[in-house]
C-alpha cells in the first residue's frame, strides 16, 4: 500500500479578512499550515507530499516538498495537487492546512481503518442541536443531530476513485466542499473514522482566539 499527501493552502481566505492566507498565520511563531506538517513528517509512509499554495509562500517549505498551484476552488487546488505527484500511489491523503490540531494517533487511525477501504476520513458526531434557518434567521426547522457527523480532513482515498470521481464532476459540473464527495457522487460509502480531538479549520477571525488557547 503506498499513500501520497496533499496538503491544500491555496485559498485566499476572503472570511478572514487579511492579506496573508489563513494557512501562513502565525500562531506562537509557528505558520498554521506547519503544524499539521510537522505531524504527517513525524511518519514516513508518504511516498511524496505536495503542498498547494502561491508562489510566494513556497519558501516555507524544504526541497522534498512538491509544489501545485492554487486554482478557483477548492477541489481545483486538488486537482492541481494530484497532478503535481510524480510516482504513482494507491492512495490519497489530502487534509486542509488550515487545521493545526491534527493528533499523531487519529492520523495512524485513519490509515489503518481507511487504508483498504474506498475513501475515508476522521469525524465527529454533532454535538450540538441543529437548526435550519430562512433568511432573517427565523427558525424554519429543527434537525435531528442522530447519525450527524461533522467530516474533518484528512481525507484518505483511493487514487483511481478520486480520479473518477474528477471526471464525474467535471462531466456533471460538480461543486463539492469535501473530498469525499467526489466518491460519493460514483456510489462509494465511504468510512467516518472517529477523531480523538475537534479538527477545527480556521474560518474567520473568531476561530483564531480558539485555536491559540488549544495550539
Ligand atoms: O475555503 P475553505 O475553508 O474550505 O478551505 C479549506 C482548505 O482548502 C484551506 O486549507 C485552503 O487553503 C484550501 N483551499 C485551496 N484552494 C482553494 C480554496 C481552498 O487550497 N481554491
Amino acid at each position: 500500500m503506498t499513500i501520497s499527501l496533499i496538503l491544500l493552502a491555496g485559498g485566499l481566505s476572503i472570511r478572514m479578512k487579511g492579506e496573508t492566507p489563513k494557512t501562513f498565520l502565525e500562531v506562537k511563531k509557528k505558520p498554521l499550515i506547519q503544524y499539521s506538517l510537522d505531524i504527517f513528517n513525524s511518519l514516513s509512509c508518504f511516498k511524496e507530499k505536495v503542498v498547494v499554495c502561491k508562489e510566494k509562500y513556497t519558501h516555507y517549505f524544504s526541497k522534498e516538498i512538491l509544489i501545485a498551484n492554487p486554482g478557483k476552488r477548492r477541489q481545483d487546488s486538488l486537482k492541481n495537487g494530484l497532478l503535481a505527484l510524480r510516482s504513482d500511489v494507491d492512495l490519497i491523503m489530502i487534509h486542509d492546512g488550515a487545521r493545526p490540531l491534527l493528533k499523531k494517533n487519529d492520523l495512524l487511525k485513519l490509515i489503518e481503518f481507511g487504508k483498504d477501504k474506498p475513501g475515508s476520513a476522521l469525524a465527529m458526531p454533532v454535538k450540538n442541536s441543529l437548526k435550519k434557518v430562512s433568511s432573517n434567521n427565523k427558525i424554519r426547522e429543527s434537525i435531528s443531530r442522530e447519525n450527524l457527523w461533522e467530516v474533518y480532513t484528512p481525507q484518505l482515498i483511493q487514487k483511481d476513485l478520486l480520479l473518477k470521481g474528477f471526471a464525474f464532476a467535471e462531466k456533471h459540473n460538480l461543486t463539492v466542499t469535501d473530498d469525499l464527495s467526489l466518491i460519493e457522487v460514483l456510489g462509494y460509502t465511504p468510512l467516518l473514522v472517529p477523531s480523538s480531538y475537534p479538527n477545527i479549520k480556521l474560518t474567520d477571525p473568531s476561530d483564531l482566539f480558539l485555536l491559540e488557547a488549544l495550539l
